[in-house]
């Protein structure tokens, strides 16, 4: 037998790592050589029991003070101590908390929760549907249970029988050293059940694929790109089985004149240069109507406007962004005989 490595070293930790560093050590390893991910690996398979067999001693306190007084001995004298008989099951028994999220199954093979996919679809709306909030109706295909049999694909009237070769389980466990690995059943496929006679609406599929459409509240102030969620309208993978989720990726018609910024719009505004200079009242466009603004006296070009609270609402939150103006002081082209005399008598003075 292989001499045993240090536990702390297995994990890659400290000796006085706390319990959530031996935990996030033990979970980056069992990600990494998990059976599942590396089928047929034994070196992967060894790493792992190997990984396994560190945190159920370190994440224990009781066997982890024992292991540190008196080493590999104190805590197993005879191999695995924790989980060695049922494989595994057992492993995962012990430590679906964290092993759970990592794999589809829910930690527990016999566990099995399949979920139908997830889908996507776009939307398209305006920027003033933006701004003020819109409700839309979404058309997509999903995947739905056929009506005929409600998706057992056998024919009405008739049923599946169950699989003998898993005894409808839909996998197959078979020993392999420490382990009870466990593969889809190559007879049914997985399903647990074989049809004889097919339903003949989905041809023994169960399922079969429709156009649906969904109306979708569209929140104010909804930016381009955004992605909103329907929970549970995605496709059914079987009789009683979760749907999975529909994203709606939400696309916003540019404005022909502001730009924007999250919650900011940006819009610039031409001012004659005798405005600039003299200062004076201007108006100017925003989202919620025409609004005066002042402009002082010596005006730049290129000054910027900010107005409070004038521009999109912003999502999920109370109030507005802004607006910011950008006043371009134009020169003028053409000028009309009396503009010229004027000018040219401004220039006099020095201008
Ligand atoms: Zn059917
Ligand atoms: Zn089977």
């Amino acid at each position: 037998m292989m001499s045993k490595r240090c536990y702390y070293e297995v994990l890659g930790i400290p000796k006085d790592a706390n319990s959530e560093s031996i935990k996030r050590a033990y979970r980056k390893l069992a990600m990494r050589f998990h059976p599942d991910r590396n089928p047929d690996d034994p070196a992967a398979e060894d790493r792992f029991k190997e990984a396994s067999e560190a945190y159920g001693v370190l994440s224990d306190p009781e066997r982890r003070t024992t292991y540190d007084r008196f080493g590999h001995d104190g805590v197993n004298g005879h191999g695995f101590n924790g989980f060695s008989a049922g494989g595994f099951d057992d492993i995962f028994a012990h430590f679906g908390d964290i092993l759970g999220d990592l794999f589809g199954h829910g930690g527990h093979p016999g566990a099995s929760c399949r979920r139908g996919a997830n889908l996507h679809a776009e939307l398209e709306i305006s920027f003033e549907e933006a701004f003020g909030g819109t409700k839309k109706d979404v058309t997509f295909e999903r995947v739905d249970l056929c009506g005929g049999c409600e998706g057992t694909g056998a024919r009405p009237g008739s049923k599946p029988q169950r699989c003998g070769s898993c005894q409808g389980s839909g996998r197959i466990a078979r020993q392999q050293g420490f382990f009870l690995v466990q593969t889809t059943c190559p007879v049914c496929q997985g399903a647990g059940a074989i049809i004889k006679d097919r339903c003949p609406d989905c041809k023994g599929e169960g399922t079969h694929r429709v156009q649906r459409t969904l109306s979708i509240k569209v929140p104010a102030g909804v930016d381009d790109g955004t992605r909103l969620r329907a929970s549970g309208e995605g496709d059914v993978a079987g009789p009683g089985l979760p749907r999975g989720d529909l994203a709606i990726c939400v696309r916003v018609a540019p404005h022909p004149v502001f730009q924007r910024e999250g919650a900011d719009v940006f819009l610039h505004k031409e001012i004659p240069f005798s405005l600039a200079a003299l200062g004076g009242e201007l108006t100017v466009d925003t989202l919620h109507g025409a609004q005066s603004i002042d402009v002082p006296p010596g005006t730049r070009s290129g000054t910027v406007v900010r107005l409070r609270n004038r521009g999109m609402p912003r999502v999920n939150e109370l109030g507005y962004g802004d607006e910011l103006v950008t006043l371009d002081v134009v020169v003028p082209g053409e000028l009309t005989g009396e503009q010229a005399t004027l000018l040219a008598r401004l220039r006099e003075t020095g201008l």
